[in-house]
């Protein structure tokens, strides 16, 4: 069987990346003619205004998109067919990136993802998140032809986002775990050696790094490698699979019943990680915890455990939100008493630190 797998032509991790855009996309042998820029009214539009004066980008060719809604994709994408472009810069932390690549994918144009935030996998990832009549879905997206990742820039973020893209790395060791178990139950037609080898070694270069001080540089690197990986790895699987299993179904049940919660992405995935593997995996249970632990990432979950029942009310429905997922929670019977017993139990080894 045949697959077209498409990965970025490059990826620069550097410090001052922003400053040189032009000789990194020089040296990537890429030249841009007509491009536009997607990004923010925040802080993101400081940073595109660095990669604008470099490239000579005129002021009329920025579009600033304010949610992750289709009728902004329809907007970005007009405004590119608009101007002919040929490329579409997308600047930020998840929105400008999600609308960037999806418009860039009906458009039929070329994607270079400049990521603000180190948040999530979906820096370079052929997926993106999007609300269509007012709910969160995951659609078919562009992958760049290029990231580049001012580390400068990523030191700038407030240490949570830092965290949740930890969070969202780490996730992909029981993601893995349920694609194997759904392929091996004969409930996933597609499995790939290949792409679960890349998400793995992305996780665990997160896992086994020593030094868990998360603003140096090398960390930095390692972090931001990763979080691109998992997105190549779920374009040579041909699907998020290695990078959304069980524990991705409780953040999106979480999002499904609580739409205006205020966490973020990784925040909920690492949650719904630690409840999960506390059921499937004790020795994976250690081994999130401590890693979560020696980051100091327990103290922010704190705060997502404050209200215990929607954690609990998540978990349950996990079970059932994507019908398509098959997961280790599918093999779970339902018994609301030992669910509240392990959420407890979660919570309680969290505030004893
Ligand atoms: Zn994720």
């Amino acid at each position: 069987m045949y697959n077209s797998i498409d990965v970025p032509l490059f990826i620069t991790i550097e410090k001052e990346a922003l400053f040189n855009v032009k000789r990194i996309l020089e040296k990537a042998n890429l030249f841009i003619n007509n491009p536009v820029i997607v990004t923010d009214k925040g802080k993101s539009y400081d940073y595109a205004k660095i990669v604008g004066k470099r490239l000579k980008i005129k002021k009329d060719r920025y579009i600033f998109v304010n949610d992750n809604t289709y009728e902004e994709v329809k907007r970005v994408e007009r405004f590119a067919r608009s101007l002919k472009s040929d490329f579409i810069i997308g600047i930020g932390g998840g929105k400008s990136l999600d609308i960037g690549k999806f418009a860039s994918f009906r458009y039929g144009g070329y994607f270079l993802s400049v990521p603000t935030l180190p948040s999530h996998d979906g820096i370079a990832s052929p997926v993106a998140s999007i609300i269509i009549d007012g709910k969160r879905m995951s659609v078919g997206a562009s992958m760049p032809v290029g990231i580049i990742v001012d580390i400068n820039v990523i030191k700038n973020s407030p240490k949570r986002f830092i965290y949740s893209g930890i969070m969202d790395l780490v996730s992909n060791i029981s993601a893995i775990s349920d694609w194997e178990l759904a392929y091996r139950k004969g409930y996933e037609i597609k499995y790939n050696g290949f792409s679960k080898a890349i998400a793995f070694s992305a996780s665990e270069s997160v896992l086994n790094y020593d030094d868990k001080n998360i603003y140096k540089d090398e960390f930095i690197k390692i972090l931001l490698n990763g979080l691109v990986l998992s997105g190549i790895a779920m374009e040579i699987a041909g699907s998020s699979r290695p990078a959304s299993g069980a524990e991705h179904n409780f953040s999106h049940a979480y999002d499904l019943l609580y739409p205006d919660n205020q966490f973020l992405h990784g925040e909920k995935v690492g949650v719904g990680h630690l409840l999960v593997s506390f059921l499937r995996d004790r020795n994976e249970y250690k081994k999130i915890f401590s890693c979560f632990k020696s980051f100091k990432i327990l103290e922010e979950l704190k705060n997502v455990f404050q209200k215990e029942d929607r954690i609990f009310e998540s978990l349950k429905k996990a079970k059932e939100i994507r019908k398509d997922r098959y997961s280790f929670l599918n093999e779970v019977t339902f018994d609301e008493k030992t669910f509240r017993s392990v959420v407890k139990r979660v919570k309680k080894d969290i505030f004893s630190f």
